[in-house]
């Protein structure tokens, strides 16, 4: 059975054999039965496009970095940790260049992708987690209900450090900090400075200072943890690795907004840039980019067929302000309904929902990720937010919005609706909030939100031929 899952998830025949008995012990230890692997394979045939190589192979990376961290218990190794957002994921993987015993994670986003996305068997965790001191009930982030799962049931090492981003919400660092009381885990933060006017960009000067400053402490402290200096070299080429990867991905992605229609679904466009802003391990990292490099030539096939995802000339949307972690049936579902997803918000950037942000004339490394941080449209004020939205949906010429919104995520909710009220203000397309969980499987099911997504394609739809 499992070695049928593998084969599913692009390994080779010698890479089932001589990985098949860690596999095997990592699911014992998870708990994954023959159920649960046969649901497994149902899961991922039916979200994504299993028959292209690239994609099996992509998914791959995804169950041996799963079951790399299960057994580190056992293997050995010191491991530092980090979670979304995605700031410091370049500066962990420089940290495991210089040391092989150093190991980097993102564990509460690899076990919603494997154990919630793949598998639908996260619920022992988040209940792990509720049983400890992160009650059901009480709007918890289940992406920190997940991180601390994993230590309430002992299934990861603990951290020998803890990169806590406080760039989007506070709760994340006051987690890390109780993680630091509770299990003694050392923590880290990287903050940003938040003093300033409504309707002002991001781009500030003193802004880009103040988190240019947080990074290169970031670099040291990390580097302690690991027991070596990072060096400018290491930083460098962790972020080649990161391009090796994100180049081939983004075409992939830019064949999703330029093609019509787009040859793949945006759902396992959703789960490659996940994996792009996560730290791999490095012989895992080389697959993931052939895999991405496959991809991108099994696609532009299909793009010089014709072929894609939904029919010629569908209409398509932007959705913000994140896809389902652990439901990528919700995008499926929409395009099978006849709408595409292209674009998501959190690769949005200021002024005008560009893809890539302005850093000409930064040389300094820390103050580029800075320039590119502050730049971010999920990172802004919601006047700024709603500005490059709005300009979005104009550039790309998209005919609604789908704002998928995490209910307990406090900064992300509170402005949902006052976004649907802007937007549609100055353009008059359909906008529709779904609020759900994107990280909780139980509250994940995209048959509960399907009369929703009906209705939305339909308003969108009608939006479409008024048009005409
Ligand atoms: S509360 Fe929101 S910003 Fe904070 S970790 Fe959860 S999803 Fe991310």
């Amino acid at each position: 059975m499992i070695d049928k899952y593998l084969e599913l998830c692009g390994y080779k025949p010698e890479e089932i054999k001589s990985q098949l008995p860690r596999v095997e012990k990592a699911f014992t230890i998870l708990g994954l039965t023959d159920f649960d692997v046969e649901r497994g394979q149902e899961r991922i045939s039916g979200f994504f496009d299993t028959n292209l190589k690239g994609v099996r192979r992509i998914l791959g990376v995804l169950v041996r970095e799963l079951v790399d961290l299960t057994l580190a218990k056992e293997e050995g190794g010191r491991w530092i940790y980090s979670s979304p957002p995605s700031a410091c994921a370049d500066i962990l993987t420089a940290a495991s260049l210089g040391n092989k015993d150093i190991h980097v994670a993102f564990p509460d986003l690899l076990f919603v992708l494997t154990m919630g996305m793949m598998f639908d068997k996260l619920d022992p965790i988040m209940e792990a987690a509720e049983g400890l001191y992160l009650e059901p009930g009480m709007a918890h982030c289940s992406l920190i209900q997940t991180r601390l799962g994993l230590y309430a049931r002992n299934l990861i090492p603990r951290a020998v450090l803890q990169v806590s981003v406080g760039l989007i919400c506070d709760e994340n660092p006051k987690a890390d900090a109780s993680f630091e009381e509770f299990f003694g885990i050392p923590v880290q933060y990287l903050l940003r400075s938040q003093d300033k006017d409504w309707e002002e960009s991001g781009r500030i000067q003193r802004h880009i200072e103040f988190l240019a400053k947080n990074l290169k402490r970031m670099v040291e402290r990390v580097g302690e943890a690991a027991g070596g200096e990072i060096t400018d070299d290491m930083l460098n080429q962790a972020r080649k690795m990161a391009r090796d990867f994100s180049k081939p991905m983004r075409q992939i992605l830019e064949m999703g907004v330029n093609c019509d229609p787009p040859p793949i679904s945006s759902a396992f466009v959703h789960l490659m840039r996940a994996i792009n802003g996560m730290p791999l391990n490095r012989h895992n990292h080389e697959i993931a980019v052939e895999g991405a490099n496959i991809l991108c030539q099994e696609l532009q096939e299909r793009v010089n067929k014709g072929e894609g995802v939904v029919p010629k000339g569908s209409p398509r949307v932007l959705h913000g302000y994140v896809q389902s972690y652990v439901d990528p049936g919700i995008v499926v579902a929409l395009e099978k309904m006849g709408i595409s997803a292209p674009i998501e918000e959190v690769q949005l950037y200021e002024p005008d929902g560009r893809f890539s942000p302005d850093i000409s004339g930064i040389e300094d490394p820390n103050y580029r990720l800075a320039a590119v941080l502050t730049q971010a449209s999920i990172f802004n004020s919601l006047p700024v937010k709603s500005r490059v939205t709005i300009e979005a949906c104009r550039r790309y010429k998209l005919d609604g919005c789908l704002w998928l919104v995490h209910y307990s995520c406090r900064p992300i909710m509170s402005d949902s609706y006052m976004m649907k009220d802007i937007v549609q203000k100055e353009l008059g397309i359909p906008f529709m909030v779904l609020e759900t969980d994107v990280y909780d499987p139980r509250y994940n099911r995209n048959r509960q939100l399907r009369p929703q997504l009906e209705a939305f394609a339909e308003m969108v739809k009608s939006y479409k031929a008024s048009l005409r």
